[in-house]
């Protein structure tokens, strides 16, 4: 099966019920395992983009987050949300049909922050300077978060595990590694 013209074939079926323009196939050894058009006009979920409702039924399906050794094709080269969605998945390959430049003038979302020009840029800047209102409140819950992600640490290197109690210290534990934890 051409998985590309696959893709293509589904975003226009999508279309046709009232769907957008997108389309996503999951394929391992050229076979098709999982696949979706885009459904945010269907549903009114703003994350129902065709390869995250794709890579979610293929993670039921096969019962995994890791998809090495699939290849997955976008209609158009994913946006930040999806092509972070990739980065989680690690895939073999993306093939995409469309680039952003093709597709950006039939682009239309009312959405108050997100837009195509600002795809990427908006991602990249420090957190401070993004058009997303956001704040950073550190306290107990910077405290809370750094010991459960310790622990993740310890029991990725099996090693002995922090004692699971709230506000459990993490000093004397010359064992723990942070300096990779960023909070900025
Ligand atoms: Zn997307």
């Amino acid at each position: 099966m051409d998985l590309v013209r696959r893709t293509i074939e589904l975003a226009l079926e999508n279309v046709e019920n009232g769907g957008r323009p997108f389309a996503c196939v999951i394929s391992r050894g050229g076979k098709v395992v999982a696949e979706s058009p885009n459904l945010v006009a269907q549903t009114h979920d703003p994350t129902a983009h065709a390869e995250i409702v794709a890579i979610r039924q293929a993670c039921q399906r096969f019962g995994t987050e890791n998809f090495e050794g699939h290849d997955i094709y976008v209609l158009a080269h994913p946006c930040p949300m999806c092509l972070g969605a990739l980065y989680y998945c690690s895939p073999d390959r993306v093939v995409f049909v469309t680039t952003r430049d093709e597709y950006s003038r039939y682009y239309k979302d009312d959405r108050k922050y997100f837009e195509l020009e600002n795809f990427y840029d908006e991602f990249s800047k420090p957190w401070q300077e993004r058009r997303l209102p956001m704040e950073h409140r550190p306290e107990e819950d910077r405290r809370r978060s750094l010991l459960a992600l310790a622990r993740v640490e310890l029991v990725i290197r099996g090693e002995e595990a922090v004692p699971n109690r709230p506000g459990a210290s993490l000093r004397g534990r010359p064992t723990i590694s942070l300096p990779r934890l960023r909070w900025t």
